[in-house]
């Protein structure tokens, strides 16, 4: 019988079995019965996990009194051993296997040859099906095929009739699984703990057994064109082009996608009989066997990407296309992505997101510095993080030690408790410093503010021990709204933000959107072939003065009878900066006119983060109250390195001389016009970097929340003037390695990193 028409064949009595009224019990029946007559077995048994053992539920040859009494655990027999490996095993010898465990009970002494498969539900394995021969024989790809399409079928038939409980399937598979330790790099650091939860949600298929062929093979048509139709979009779209890995993965998806192999493959499997979704799991559950098997790391990870490609296609077959924000988190949650957007991450809720594993990331993407402004800790470039992390596994991320640990033991989760123990008094330690000035011990005195966005940032400026808020990146607003948040939605945020700060002083920023924060309801026009050096931040905020004098009316509002200090990103020449201030000095100027409140004072800033500017500062700085550099952009420029690139995250050292040099220059300059200069990118959230830049003179930093207390406590022990003497004479020098000679001096103070 050719196999294509043998497994419709199955297929068809498969259907009406799964259609008939009769109980669950007579059901399994009859499937055993149907196994064994298409197989041509002389035994047909489906095994099913109760009580965490695997338990005979139905046979065809074997005695029928075995039936709920023989039992076997996860991992025993050759049965438990298909559930814990969730893999087939066929033999033409059964009983020469060194784990084949014998139970008379069953009658089963005749029979040589075995072969069985696990019967999966959410990646668990649930029970085993299971058929053996008299005569000693080999099994071939196509009859193990066959047997795995009826345990699909089975899977749903088991569910339906709630006879295996799912939450303890998956208990089981995690304890089978093993514990793992994978690594990856820190992009925020932290310890927490949870249970995976995927961005997008793998797709369990509910129905398996087609009721009309033609309708299947329709909708896959359908769903392909859709599919397509979204790749295609994508490779188009700025925001998803952040990464240049991602754009590569965009590329074999759609190589993938118009691959006529693999929707001819998954149109064979509807031509047996199984429904779209079916198909398509069918075929990829061929895949994922194949992945197991390739050591090669290129092509193993184009087969990843071609699973991921099923998942969506599925996700666009059985329209379940929300992300698992969108779904709600339901407990401690560990969210794993490829990547996400910064607008992505927001939408979750933060009492349960605890942490994010990438298996991209790069320390300065925006979605970073979202997840640092959230309190997340985020682990970056896990590799193989989709082939080894089930959805509802327990993972421990320890982003400080680039560790993640995958189905953690006991003794493991022992001893992550007492590093969180520890953590917690080293927090007390810091917190003893909390209210304490960041004064040196040879009287420097340094002022720490924090980077917020939202409006529970603002609230933490106490808790953190923050002097104000350096840098409001007042974006985070217009990435969460879907649509453009109106004048009313901003000036209440804005005011609750100084409400907060209180007599704290609060640095706005006007809107940084474009590059990698990109909003779909203001792209419009023409796409940024590179959207970091595009159209965005302030050259759109020009170009739709609308949007920016909104915002500017929103500001001046809120901080209507006391100083607002407000700031402009992405200045690249004067006339810019001169330009943006003008036009909120003119709604100054209306409000005022209308009997309107405004501000006492205000303050204008401008963002150094664009090299040229600072070629331009003698005509900048003249006009400005105070400026902050962006360490972030000005790397990114400095290097021509894009900043959100996984490939280039280490490759530049931020206490490198080119650096060091040119933020030198900025505060000299500053120095000479009597203009405040702060550091407000990441850069200055970290230690060791934070001790340079106080070294290089500069006297303001911006930082990250959880940056605050081990850098306040550093000042605190360090004596300054010696390190900024040597600083000056390693720039003068040629080919010094700063970071090196900064640690070992910094060390002989006593500090620690
Ligand atoms: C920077 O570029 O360093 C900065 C602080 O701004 P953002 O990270 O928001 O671009
Ligand atoms: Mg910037």
């Amino acid at each position: 019988m050719p196999p294509a028409s043998a497994a419709r064949k199955i297929l068809r009595r498969l259907h009406d079995v799964m259609a008939g009224k009769a109980a669950a019990q007579a059901k399994l029946n009859q499937v055993v019965k149907i196994a064994a007559d298409e197989l041509g077995s002389e035994v047909a048994s489906i095994y099913l996990l109760r009580d965490g053992v695997l338990e005979l539920f139905a046979t065809f040859g074997l005695a029928q009194t075995a039936v709920h009494v023989t039992k076997l655990s996860m991992g025993q027999g050759l049965v438990g051993n298909i559930a814990a490996r969730r893999e087939p095993l066929s033999l033409a010898e059964a009983k020469a296997h060194p784990d084949f465990a014998y139970r008379p009970e069953t009658g089963e002494d005749d029979f040589h040859s075995f072969c069985g498969v696990p019967i999966v539900r959410r990646e668990a394995a649930i029970g085993v099906l299971a058929v053996q021969h008299l005569e000693p024989r080999d099994y071939t790809e196509i009859e193990i095929e066959g047997l795995q399409t009826v345990a699909m079928v089975l899977s749903e038939l088991i569910h339906s009739a709630g006879l295996v409980d799912d939450a303890q399937a998956m208990r089981m598979r995690a304890a089978n699984s093993g514990p793992l330790r994978m690594n990856g790099l820190k992009l925020v650091d932290g310890l927490a703990r949870g249970v995976a939860v995927f961005h997008q949600p793998r797709v369990v298929v509910e129905h398996t057994v087609a009721d009309d062929v033609d309708v299947e093979r329709t909708r896959l048509v359908e769903a392909f064109g859709r599919m397509r139709a979204q790749i295609d979009t994508m490779m188009g779209q700025a925001e998803f082009v952040a990464g240049t890995d991602h754009h590569e993965i965009l590329e074999t998806y759609k190589m993938f996608a118009y691959d006529e192999g693999w929707s001819r493959r998954i149109n064979d499997a509807i031509e047996t009989g199984l429904t779209a979704e079916a198909a398509v799991e069918s075929v990829q559950s061929r895949n994922r066997k194949r992945m197991r098997s390739i050591d090669d790391p290129y092509l193993r990870e184009r087969l990843t990407d071609l699973d991921d490609l099923s998942n969506r296609l599925l996700r666009t077959l059985s329209g379940q296309l929300s992300t698992a924000a969108q779904l709600g988190l339901q407990s401690d949650a560990i969210l794993i992505a490829r990547n996400l957007g910064p607008a992505e991450l927001l939408e979750y809720d933060k009492r349960h997101l605890q942490g994010v594993v990438l298996e991209e990331g790069s320390l300065t993407a925006h979605v970073i510095i979202v997840a640092r402004a959230m309190g997340v800790p985020v682990l970056g470039r896990v590799d193989q993080l989709f082939a080894q992390v089930n959805d509802g596994d327990e993972l421990i991320v320890d982003a400080g030690n680039g560790a993640l640990l995958v189905r953690p033991t006991a003794a493991t989760i022992k001893s992550y408790q007492a590093m969180r123990v520890l953590k917690a008094r080293q927090a007390e330690q810091w917190e003893r410093v909390r209210d304490l000035p960041a004064i040196s011990k040879d009287g420097r005195q340094i002022a720490l503010y924090m980077n917020a966005g939202l409006l529970d940032d603002a609230a933490s400026i106490a808790l953190a021990g923050a002097d104000g808020i350096g840098l409001f990146r007042t974006e985070f607003q217009f990435l969460v709204s879907a649509t453009l948040p109106r004048r009313e939605r901003q000036q209440a945020l804005y005011q609750g933000v100084l409400a907060a700060a209180g007599d704290k002083p609060v640095v706005f920023r006007t809107v940084d959107i474009g590059g990698d924060k990109a909003v779909p309801y203001l792209a419009g026009g023409e796409e940024d072939e590179n959207p970091a050096m595009g159209w965005r931040a302030l050259r759109l905020a020009l170009g739709r003065t609308g949007l920016m004098k909104v915002q500017a009316r929103a500001l001046l509002e809120a901080a209507a009878g006391r100083t607002l200090s407000v700031m402009f990103p992405m200045v690249s020449e004067p006339w810019e900066f001169a330009e943006a201030r003008a036009l909120m000095e003119a709604q100054r100027e209306r409000l005022a006119a209308a009997g309107r409140a405004v501000p006492t004072d205000v303050q204008y800033g401008a963002m150094i983060e664009v090299p040229a500017l600072i070629e331009q500062l003698d005509v900048l700085l003249p006009m400005t109250d105070f400026v902050s550099i962006g360490t972030n952009d000005l790397t990114q420029f400095l290097f021509a390195a894009d900043r959100a690139n996984p490939r280039l995250a280490d490759r530049y050292d931020w206490l490198s001389p080119a650096i060091l040099r040119v933020i030198r220059r900025v505060v000299c300059a500053a120095a000479q016009h009597d203009v405040p200069v702060t550091v407000c990118g990441e850069m200055g959230g970290r230690p060791l970097e934070a001790l340079a830049l106080i070294a290089l003179g500069v006297d303001r930093l911006s930082i990250t929340p959880a940056g605050i207390g081990p850098i306040k406590a550093m000042i605190r022990v360090a004596t300054l003037a010696p390190l900024a003497d040597m600083m000056l004479g390693w720039l003068a020098a040629p080919g010094v390695n700063i970071r090196a000679e900064l640690l070992s001096a910094a060390k002989r103070q006593g500090l620690s990193f």
